[in-house]
């Protein structure tokens, strides 16, 4: 998203491309220090689902929506040099499923080799075989066309399936490429599918619909538009605090203290800080020590169900177009 962005969807994970390339930087053996591991059996079931010939590109809607399958290169690459050198590994690794995909993973996560070289464990990582279990290519499709029905706008972006370092889950980078990360902590193909209209719902709103620095309130509104278009999207199918990745007793608690954390955030709606945004973002940080993590997705879910009860159904729209400040002073949200 925008430039500083995030961490921490509950459904889904954002950060910064500056930000793993800065982490990258400062620790380059972060969760290293296994030896290099090449299964000497290969892959067969993963390279069986990819096949010698994998289909890597994928387009729907005129070519509005692009899906570049990264992860069939990577395994591709990993099962036919199996048993091989390492050399021979990282070459064919480079080649295939690095280089034609260089200004991504450039922005993504810069030492695209030298993590591949360590971390890269396609023969027992436990979601190695997340890609075959859901199928995105036609998922995000779907999700782009009904979203286009229901909206009006065009979602069109990139998107890129890839076997990362997982720090981030599904979300947008700061060029608005779109990233979905098999290897992502604390997902599953079903967590994945109920994410996408909240992803596309960030690619319809865009990077560009505020005007800079990106603060606080850009942030709760955004993310809340994406949880409130995720919950129109899915209708009955979820409910609002399962939409926000809420128990029960999370959603009452935060019903009952809305007015409460509504203080806390208006006196930092303007700040522009990662750390102040972190609190209010991270699927682990709190805002008030007894209630739940990420609240400003709560926040901003409410401020966006405010101004559709005020302006009605049709006001969809509006989310996708208005600055997160006209979308907030035209709610009347005024929790208590
Ligand atoms: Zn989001």
């Amino acid at each position: 998203m925008l430039g500083g962005v995030y961490i921490g969807d509950a459904c889904t994970v954002r950060i910064a491309a500056t930000t793993l390339v800065a982490l990258l930087a400062v620790f380059p053996g972060l969760a290293c220090g296994n030896a290099p591991h090449v299964p000497p059996e290969g892959l067969p079931l993963l390279f069986e689902a990819v096949g010698e010939e994998p289909a890597l590109y994928e387009s729907a809607m005129d070519g509005c929506v692009e899906i570049h399958n990264v992860w069939k290169a990577q395994v591709r690459a990993v099962h036919l040099t199996a048993g091989g050198s390492i050399s021979n590994r990282m070459e064919m690794l480079r080649d295939s499923a690095y280089a034609p995909y260089a200004e991504f993973w450039d922005g993504y996560a810069s030492d695209f080799v030298g993590w591949a070289r360590r971390e890269l464990d396609l023969a027992s990582h436990p979601q190695r075989a997340f890609p075959t279990q859901v199928d995105l290519p036609s998922l995000i499709a779907d999700v782009t066309a009904q979203a286009e029905e229901m909206t009006g706008f065009r979602g069109c972006a990139q998107w890129y399936l890839v076997y990362g370092p997982g720090w981030a889950g599904m979300g947008a980078l700061t060029d608005g490429r779109m990233l979905v990360e098999f290897f992502a902590h604390h997902s599953s193909p079903e967590d994945m599918r109920w994410a996408l209209p909240h992803e596309v719902a960030h690619v319809i709103r865009g990077l560009e619909s505020e005007p800079k620095p990106w603060d606080l309130l850009a942030v709760i509104v955004t993310e809340g538009v994406a949880d409130y278009f995720k919950d129109t999207y899915w209708g009955n199918d979820q409910s609002v605090p399962e939409t926000l990745g809420y128990s029960r007793a999370e959603w009452d608690w935060a019903i009952a203290h809305e007015s409460e954390l509504w203080d806390l955030a208006m006196e930092q709606l303007g700040d522009t800080s990662p750390a102040v945004i972190h609190r209010y973002q991270a699927a682990d940080k709190r805002v008030h020590p007894d209630g739940p993590t990420h609240v400003g997705y709560f926040l901003g879910y409410r401020i966006a169900e405010a101004y559709i009860a005020r302006h009605g159904e049709d006001a969809l729209v509006d989310l996708f177009r208005l600055s997160a400040r006209k979308i907030l002073e035209e709610s009347g949200y005024s929790p208590g």
